[in-house]
């Protein structure tokens, strides 16, 4: 099946290809479903570390692939293996998600070298986080969460489902979270970045659709954090 541009790109640049297969299929909420994998040995070339994604690829329905991101959860070096869990909307992989059960197989990518990803904690820790996401980007917000313990974080999390504001979230005793509703394209979370003012070495971690990410970018920035304290990539448009 065809690749297109993006398959193209990927060749160029001899990305690491991977199939897993899946091993359970668990929903979390009616929009949320958890999906564990077999890793085809890809934890031992790319180790775990927090927000931790691959590229998948999906059939869209017309003969091509499509490639998308996924942060890897849960994952076990030991057992090779790990989990992904799949924000339901519409689209080739949410529709992949909701129908795929133990024994499905799918290909995975991972540019060599860094892998796909390559994110770690800024040393020395900050000493505070702002954090920036929605449903896409929980999986990973959870993990930053784990790797920072008790360093304080302000999270703001977007939700468009009402079983959204049920999700888990790893928050500890110092983490301030607000759940916001989507409305008018991210308006009320693009308002909270506005009023978020940034303490001094603050790290930003924003992972939202992408002209909200680089709204609350530019926000940030207006507040003073410096271009190398925020790491800021959209996870879908
Ligand atoms: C590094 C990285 C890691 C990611 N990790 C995860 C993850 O762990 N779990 C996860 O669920 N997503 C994750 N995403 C987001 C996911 O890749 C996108 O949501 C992707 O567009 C879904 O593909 P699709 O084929 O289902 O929909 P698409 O074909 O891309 O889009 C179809 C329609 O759905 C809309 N849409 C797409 N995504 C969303 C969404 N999240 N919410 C609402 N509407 C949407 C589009 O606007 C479009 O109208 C990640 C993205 C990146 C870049």
């Amino acid at each position: 099946m065809s690749r297109g541009v993006e398959g193209f790109i990927m060749k160029a640049y001899r990305a690491d290809d991977y199939t897993l297969t899946v091993t359970y299929v668990e929903p979390v909420t009616d929009k949320y479903i958890r999906v564990g994998f077999t890793a085809d040995g890809l934890l031992q070339n790319y180790p775990v570390h927090p927000t931790q994604w691959i590229r998948l690829w999906f059939d869209d329905g017309s003969g091509r692939q499509r490639q998308r991101g996924y942060t890897l959860v849960r994952q076990d070096p030991a057992t090779d293996s790990f989990a992904i869990e799949f924000a339901v909307h519409y689209g080739p992989a949410s529709v992949w998600a909701e129908n795929a059960k133990a024994g499905d197989v799918i290909e995975a990518s991972l540019l060599k070298g860094t892998g796909s990803s390559n994110f770690s904690i800024p040393e020395p820790t900050p000493p505070e986080f702002l954090i920036f996401g929605d449903t896409a980007s929980l999986p990973a917000i959870n993990t930053l969460l784990d790797a920072i313990g008790d360093v304080p974080a302000r999270v703001c999390l977007e939700w468009q489902y009402e079983s959204d504001v049920i999700l888990p979230v790893h928050a500890h005793g110092k983490t301030e979270l607000t759940w916001l509703q989507r409305v008018d394209d991210g308006r009320l979370v693009r308002e909270h970045a506005e009023s978020t003012i940034p303490a001094p070495g603050s790290f930003a971690w924003i992972a939202c659709d992408g002209r909200t990410t680089r709204s609350i970018v530019k926000t940030l920035r207006a507040h003073g954090l410096a271009k190398e304290s925020i790491k800021a990539q959209a996870y879908w448009k």
